[in-house]
């Protein structure tokens, strides 16, 4: 518990100048919810996961090093995020198609927290669609979330099927 409130914390003052996608909300709203989903969806109570949910951004959109989340929550902690952190040298491209290549090479820690970011990132373009974003982009955004998720081992069935659940709910609509 203590672990996930010192997450929690650290990722808000990391992100705390960054708003999401739509412009408004504050960026710390992501990794709550991510960390929100594996815990209500996919029963997870393990800290340490719970914890690399809250901070999977860090290192890739904050000044944040691996070394700091060494030292602040552990090993596994620091494995988790640098397993699901892009690589921004390569272009947007490259690093689309490098999630879908490396998904089923991730540890089982790190699918899980990959597969309620996915849910998460496709339920807010579907709620409240980027304002610049025309209705082709997000379909392709939603298709591209889709082949991580089938490229990614299979490890929590209720978060699948949640995945999946969300996908067809916006196809239909
Ligand atoms: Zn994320």
């Amino acid at each position: 518990m203590n672990l996930v409130l010192k997450a929690t914390q650290f990722s808000a003052l990391k992100h705390r100048n960054q708003r999401r996608k739509d412009g408004k909300t504050p960026y710390i709203i992501h990794p709550i919810s991510v960390a929100m989903i594996l815990a209500e969806i996919g029963g997870i109570d393990d800290p340490e996961i719970l914890s690399a949910a809250l901070l999977h951004d860090t290192i890739e959109d904050t000044d944040t090093s691996a070394h700091e989340l060494d030292k602040e929550f552990g090993s596994r902690v620091r494995k988790i995020v640098e397993e699901l952190t892009d690589n921004n040298q390569l272009t947007f491209t490259q690093r689309k198609q490098l999630q879908i290549d490396n998904a089923p090479h991730l540890s089982k820690d790190a699918t899980l927290v990959n597969i309620a970011d996915k849910i998460s990132n496709v339920s807010d373009v579907i709620k409240t669609p980027p304002p610049e974003w025309d209705q082709k982009r997000c379909n392709e955004y939603a298709d591209r979330a889709e082949a991580v998720i089938n490229n990614c081992q299979k490890v929590n069935q209720d978060l699948e099927n949640h995945f999946f659940e969300i996908l067809t709910e916006y196809r239909k609509a």
